[in-house]
């Protein structure tokens, strides 16, 4: 029984120890980091907790999304180097300075998506092909967790998708498509 309660405080200990540790537990699902998923000042002040201002239907949805296009979906790439950091959820400086006030990354239910060429760099016709492929493809499933898309005709190099909870959706079966220069929030 003693050492019962000993190895239990033990473990709480090295829990607590590896909580701020950058190489352990930053997979928020299976095919992501949450690195990936918001910008690097908000991750280096918030650490994990900045993960619960993203929505569950952004993290369930990315998921099915990822398996359906068969290839790796960029985000942000500031873990890598890169210079994408306001490609998901839009908190702190920079990401705030610009966009509508209710914005939808703000609000961490979007993310800017794109693919890389096999020479690795980003495909310039991401938005359209990732548009395509859940047109085309989409379960039922995925296009229950997707609220609406960016026109990617307007924004050829990514593509916006909002997720969401399924009950929010009128139709499961639809995904509104907006345009991005007369958007509604
Ligand atoms: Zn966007």
């Amino acid at each position: 029984m003693m050492s019962m309660k000993k190895g239990r405080s033990r473990n709480n200990r090295n829990n607590r120890n590896n909580r701020n540790n950058l190489n352990q537990g930053t997979k928020i699902t299976l095919y992501f980091d949450i690195r990936e998923l918001v910008p690097k000042k908000a991750y280096d002040r918030l650490g994990l907790r900045v993960a619960n201002a993203l929505h569950p239907g952004l993290l369930q949805g990315l998921d099915i999304l990822r398996e359906l296009v068969g290839q790796p979906l960029y985000i942000n790439d500031w873990m890598w180097g890169g210079h994408f950091t306001c490609s998901g959820l839009r908190i702190g400086d920079p990401c705030t300075k610009t966009g509508a006030k209710y914005s939808a990354h703000k609000m961490g239910y979007a993310v800017d998506v794109k693919l890389k060429t096999p020479d690795g760099k980003y495909d310039p016709e991401s938005g359209l092909k990732i548009w395509e492929i859940i047109q085309t493809n989409a379960t039922d499933e995925l296009r229950r967790r997707i609220l609406r898309v960016e026109d990617p005709e307007f924004t050829r190099s990514w593509l916006h998708i909002e997720f969401c909870y399924v009950w929010v959706k009128k139709w499961a079966d639809s995904i509104e498509v907006f345009n991005p220069r007369r958007p509604y929030v």
